[in-house]
């Protein structure tokens, strides 16, 4: 991942890696950890702990937050102002203030996390009064059925959207992440914008799932 153009970081997308491989990524460089279970960021976390930084990019619930907080540097995928109000409480109890990505549906595709188009300025809004977490950017996925170019509208989408709400400057919100685009993707989302990426298959090789 050397072809990273300055100003872009890489969030190695970690799941179902195990601390050996992670341990290697981060001697070879690798700075961020993406974590998709609380679970399995938690036994990592115990053996590296800040060595690195650590980034939640799976679907949050609401009984992991309070041990997430401690774990997490950044939470990418707030899409909900009852996950941002269980974040700020949890936060707020260990006097932290959590850095939050707003997860989009950029697609619009029902069943999907990420909010819609029309309703994240609106979220923001209301997530920004809360004092123990900090609104930084917005992430999104993309349909899953797509890949590179495939991608490239949703991420421009992403893009003027979050260039919308850095204009609209909303108090208490910095537009300073864009985190879009993974191995088949990175380089279209990085092209539309992305400051953040999370590869996991580049970096670890093919994903073998147990009994899948
Ligand atoms: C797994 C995952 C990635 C990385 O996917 P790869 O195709 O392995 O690069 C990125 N983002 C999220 C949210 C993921 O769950």
């Amino acid at each position: 991942m050397k072809e990273l153009p300055p100003g872009v970081a890489l969030v190695a997308a970690a799941k179902t890696r195990g601390v050996d491989e992670i341990r290697a990524a981060a001697s070879a460089g690798v700075k961020i950890i993406g974590e998709n279970y609380v679970q399995e960021a938690e036994e990592v976390f115990k053996v590296l702990g800040k060595a690195v930084r650590w980034h939640f990019i799976g679907h949050l619930q609401k009984n992991k937050v309070k041990k997430a907080v401690r774990i997490f540097d950044m939470i990418e995928t707030v899409d909900s102002l009852s996950i941002a109000g269980e974040i700020d409480k949890r936060s707020a109890e260990i006097c932290k203030v959590m850095p939050v990505l707003i997860e989009l549906n950029s697609a619009r595709e029902p069943n999907k996390s990420g909010v819609k188009p029309e309703e994240v300025k609106g979220l923001i809004e209301k997530v920004s009064t809360l004092k123990n977490v900090k609104v930084l950017g917005l992430m999104t996925m993309g349909p899953l059925a797509e890949d590179g170019e495939g991608l490239r509208p949703f991420f421009r989408l992403t893009r003027n959207i979050f260039d919308g709400l850095k204009a609209d400057a909303v108090p208490g919100a910095e537009m300073k992440y864009l985190s879009m685009g993974m191995t088949s993707s990175y380089k279209v989302a990085i092209e539309e914008g992305a400051n953040l990426v999370r590869v996991g298959t580049k970096i670890f090789g093919e994903r073998v799932y147990e009994n899948g």
